[in-house]
């Protein structure tokens, strides 16, 4: 890694630095560092947590000249509002002794208020897609001074939901930019994207796509059903072993709130939990008393798989398996940032089994093997979706109904041993339909 004091960077960026400790480049830094400064186009891809946030703000920063002027001459698109704040705040440590003017842009909060800020004139804008283009739409921000485009997380931009986004955006860039584009993971899509709006971009590659970081402990269990995953995650939390900043992922919002009421009758106010259909205030809280330690284990679907950089995570726990297996390289690097130690484990059922094999195949290994522990209870009890297939009765007309808030998890088990399929159990079913048509929502759907 490359000594700071062997960069060139200005006086102001390399106080931010030295204030902040870093006192080397990592390597990803190093390699993008030069490329970026030439005004190529530039690929990038490094593994979780090696510092890709300030690879690409450190070149960029260094070469933005003082302006008033109101139209924002950097633009980053992110996938996910918490990751806007997040660079928000990593752009204001970094220009601590210079004057730029940064803002993040997202949805789930008041458009004119963000309006009226973009108004007052912005240097460089953190925005997800979606509140971006209804900003430029409104006339309330213009993109004709963009020079310099980075997108982060970009296979996941790529998603159902983005891209079109991402196309109409690009059509309103000036033609003469940079672009730049970083993630730890690379899809076939992102290729084709290049194709059509990069210029011939330098490929930066630390490590090749799919590389799992070393410093992560990975670990699996074979657990028959979701309730048993239940019984071991218990076990897991009330044991011996360290759990102290613990992450579980889980893969829709329904049972993530199911989760989360057997976790806070377990372990009381310590948890807390983030999914989209929580308020930005709400979602926003979340993480900060997960990061300062008033929550000790947080419940989230993959809406936070990507990119959020909380301090000393020390396990990921995945009560499911992602649907994409790259996702699960995201989600587990939330822990094992900036060569930290991090642990992960896995629980799938036999029906998950095939989506931890192609993890496996992508990561070119084998996650260790546990053996149940004897204690951990062995339920019989299954939950809606784990049971056998019926017949939708009804249309989607009743679609509107489909939460019951206040139902405790022990209600709900009691609920399922019931042979009457009726009533909430239809529900259910009408919403795991509603569902299947956004499959591909969860690795990046529009309300992230
Ligand atoms: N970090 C670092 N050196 C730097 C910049 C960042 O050690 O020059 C740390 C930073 O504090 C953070 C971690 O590296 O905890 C990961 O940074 P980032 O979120 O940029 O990683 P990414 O997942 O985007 O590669
Ligand atoms: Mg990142």
């Amino acid at each position: 890694m490359q000594a700071l004091s062997e960069v060139n960077l200005s006086t102001q960026l390399r106080n931010a630095m030295n204030d902040l400790a870093f006192d080397k480049l990592t390597p990803i830094q190093e390699k993008s560092y030069p490329v970026i400064l030439s005004g190529e186009d530039v690929v990038g891809i490094a593994q979780t947590g090696t510092g890709k946030t300030f690879a690409y703000l450190l070149p960029i920063l260094k070469e933005l000249k003082f302006s008033n002027q109101v139209n924002p001459r950097v633009l980053v698109l992110v996938p996910t509002r918490e990751l806007v704040v997040q660079i928000v705040e990593q752009v204001k440590l970094l220009t601590k002794y210079m004057s730029t003017r940064v803002l993040g842009v997202y949805g789930g909060t008041n458009i004119k208020t963000q309006a009226q800020e973009v108004g007052q004139g912005a240097d460089i804008i953190i925005a997800t897609p979606g509140r971006l283009y209804d900003l430029v739409l409104s006339r309330a921000l213009q993109l004709k001074a963009i020079s310099k485009l980075v997108i982060d997380e970009v296979d996941v931009m790529l998603d159902l939901g983005f891209r079109f986004q991402l196309k109409n955006i690009f059509e309103l860039l000036p033609a003469r930019r940079q672009n730049i584009m970083f993630s730890a993971t690379m899809t076939n899509e992102v290729d084709l994207l290049i194709q059509d709006y990069f210029d011939a971009p330098t490929q930066i590659s630390i490590a090749v796509s799919g590389t799992p970081l070393e410093n992560i402990e990975q670990s699996c269990y074979s657990v028959v059903n979701f309730n048993t995953k239940t019984n071991l995650l218990a076990h897991l939390l009330h044991g011996t072993e360290e759990y102290e900043k613990v992450l579980v992922f889980i893969a829709n919002k329904k049972s993530a709130d199911v989760l989360f009421e057997f976790l806070e009758n377990e372990f009381g106010s310590r948890v807390g939990i983030i999914h989209s259909n929580k308020t930005q205030n709400y979602r926003l809280r979340s993480i900060e008393d997960f990061e300062n330690g008033t929550t000790r284990i947080l419940v989230a679907t993959d809406v936070i798989a990507r990119g959020l950089d909380i301090e000393a995570i020390s396990h990921v726990i995945n009560f499911d398996v992602p649907q994409y297996p790259e996702n699960y390289m995201h989600r587990i690097g939330r822990t094992g940032r900036a060569e930290q130690a991090g642990k992960t484990i896995l629980f799938y059922t036999e029906k998950e089994l095939t989506r931890k094999e192609s993890i496996e195949a992508l990561m070119e290994l084998q996650i260790p093997m546990m053996d149940l522990p004897a204690e951990v209870e062995i339920s019989a009890v299954l939950t809606a979706e784990e049971r056998p297939h019926i017949k939708e009765k009804y249309g989607n007309h009743k679609l509107a109904q489909t939460s019951e808030p206040g139902t405790s998890f022990h209600e709900k088990k009691e609920k399922n041993k019931r042979t009457n399929l009726g009533g909430a159990y239809k529900r259910e079913i009408t919403s795991k339909y509603k569902k299947a048509q956004h499959k591909r929502g969860n690795k990046g759907g529009k309300k992230r």
